[in-house]
């Protein structure tokens, strides 16, 4: 047998392949690509399958990349010169009702597993979004629904299922491999293994969802971030509070509409009516942000699996996206109002900027120290989403990103690696960890991936791989 050749039962596609150039991009969401093409894209159907692809990829020397749901920003799957392994067989779900603990597959996407869940009454911190994978978003942390109250998803994980390198399958948990453990939870991309099953804690399904939400002219800014900033001290952490500052292309605005808005959403899961009304009960008797809003929505009830439905329409697909994220020790107006007049200066009008304080102004204190690798957290988090359609217009829309991190750099005290611009700067990965575990990272890294086979965080074009 050739030196080359797979001893595994996968399917292979390399360049010229019908289907190759598909198998690579038609699962990203990011229409802006990234240079770089893979030797070959495999899809593995079982845990067997990935184990084969791990040793013949060691065998070759040739360096692996890893696909759950394609939702990387910056596409960190598609890596020159590897092999992309490709785990939407990956999908299945398995609850335990009585356990109140699942067993799901990493290319289960967030939507799916909400409606599941809510079939039995349970309920997952999954994504704001429905639609990213488990896979990379509970890798790198996992910012989802009611995360100041359920913490960060990754906090949320069990025990889960490794191939490491040397192809040997290990079970990564608290007690068993616990620095495997550690450095899953919250070193995204850098990971070195491919997870094949995660089990994770459930919740109960919070049965009253209540969503409150504000739309002001851009002109009201600071008003409402300083009524925004003192309700929340008052809300319980069962309450997420986000603010976005958007354009004229935002969903729902029309010719007619107000063309920059600042938008603000509260939602309250709660176990019932009562509890409900008492969670949303600061915004009531606050005396309010002293401006009119263009509209109001007062304490709607929602379903927990349509949660996301209204943030979907914020990432419309098809469009080119840049992505980055800031964590501030400002609150919500100092970080803001520097961005101001840049939304109205945006390129595009579909572009957004997105913030929050988690835990309602404790994000500081939010997660639990030591514990795993995620630790970078804040009292403020700003995520400038930037959006268009052409091509033509990617220097203009980068450089707009630009002018905002020329503002927010300076005081940002790390970044949130998930929906941070890896590819712009590679202080981005060291920043996302807190005090030294950016270090800890590495050298785990190193550890369980002597050689290097994982493609590791994606890079600046140029720079070298990071070494502890
Ligand atoms: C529209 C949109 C909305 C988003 N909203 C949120 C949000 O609300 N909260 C939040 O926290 N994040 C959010 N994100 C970021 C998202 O969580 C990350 O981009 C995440 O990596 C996506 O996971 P994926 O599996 O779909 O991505 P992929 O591109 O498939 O994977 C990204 C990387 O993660 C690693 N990885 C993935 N699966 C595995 C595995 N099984 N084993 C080992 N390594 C693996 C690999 O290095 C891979 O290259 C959003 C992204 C998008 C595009």
């Amino acid at each position: 047998m050739p030196e080359t050749a797979p001893t595994g039962s996968y399917s292979r596609l390399t360049p010229g392949d019908a289907g190759f150039v598909e198998a690579v991009s038609g699962g990203l969401f990011n229409s802006l690509r990234v240079d770089g093409e893979p030797d070959a894209v495999v899809v593995p159907r079982t845990e067997a399958d990935v184990v084969a692809i791990v040793r013949d990829a060691a065998r070759t020397a040739t360096k692996v990349a890893i696909r759950s749901g394609g939702h990387s920003w910056v596409a960190s799957s598609v890596r020159e010169g590897s092999i992309l392994v490709d785990l939407a067989a990956f999908d299945a779900i398995d609850v335990d009702v009585e356990a109140r603990t699942a067993r799901v597959g990493p290319a289960v996407r967030g939507q799916r597993l909400s409606k599941e869940l809510v079939a039995h009454g349970l309920a997952f911190p999954v994504g704001h979004c429905g639609n990213p994978a488990l896979g990379g978003f509970l890798l790198g942390g996992g910012l989802g629904v009611n995360w100041g109250h359920w913490l960060p998803s990754c906090f949320s994980i069990r025990s889960m299922r490794v191939v490491l390198s040397s192809g040997e399958v290990v079970v990564a948990s608290e007690t068993s491999n616990p620095e495997l453990f550690w450095l899953a939870r919250g070193s995204g991309p850098g990971f070195p293994g491919i997870v094949t099953e995660f089990e994770l804690d459930l919740q109960p399904l919070p049965a009253a969802i209540r969503l409150s939400s504000w739309m002001f002219a851009l002109a009201d800014l600071a008003a409402v971030t300083s009524w925004v900033t003192r309700v929340s001290a008052a809300l319980p952490s069962n309450v997420e509070v986000s603010l976005v500052v958007a354009g004229p292309q935002r969903p729902g605005a029309s010719a007619d509409s107000e063309p920059f808005i600042v938008g603000v959403v509260a939602t309250a899961f709660t176990a019932d009516e009562a509890e409900a009304a008492e969670a949303l009960h600061a915004f009531a008797t606050d005396r309010g942000p002293g401006v009119s809003p263009l509209e109001y929505l007062d304490a709607v009830p929602v379903a927990f699996d349509t949660v996301h439905e209204a943030v979907d329409a914020t990432y419309p697909e098809g469009y080119r996206y840049l992505a980055d994220t800031f964590w501030s020790p400002l609150d919500l107006g100092a970080a803001l109002e520097p961005l101001a007049e840049l939304i109205t200066r945006a390129p595009s009008g579909v572009s957004y900027i997105l913030s929050g304080m988690p835990k309602n102004g404790d994000g500081a204190n939010l997660v639990p120290k030591g514990v795993a690798a995620y630790g970078m957290h804040d009292k403020t988090l700003v995520v400038p989403y930037v959006i268009w359609a052409d091509e033509s217009d990617d220097a203009a829309n980068l450089a707009w990103l630009n002018e905002l991190r020329a503002v927010l750099e300076p005081v940002s005290s790390g970044h949130f690696m998930s929906e941070a611009d890896l590819r712009h700067d590679a202080s981005r990965v060291s920043r996302s960890f807190a005090g030294d575990d950016g270090e800890r990272v590495l050298r785990l890294i190193r550890q369980f991936d002597p050689d290097s086979l994982f493609c590791g965080f994606p890079r600046p074009a140029g720079v070298a791989e990071p070494t502890p």
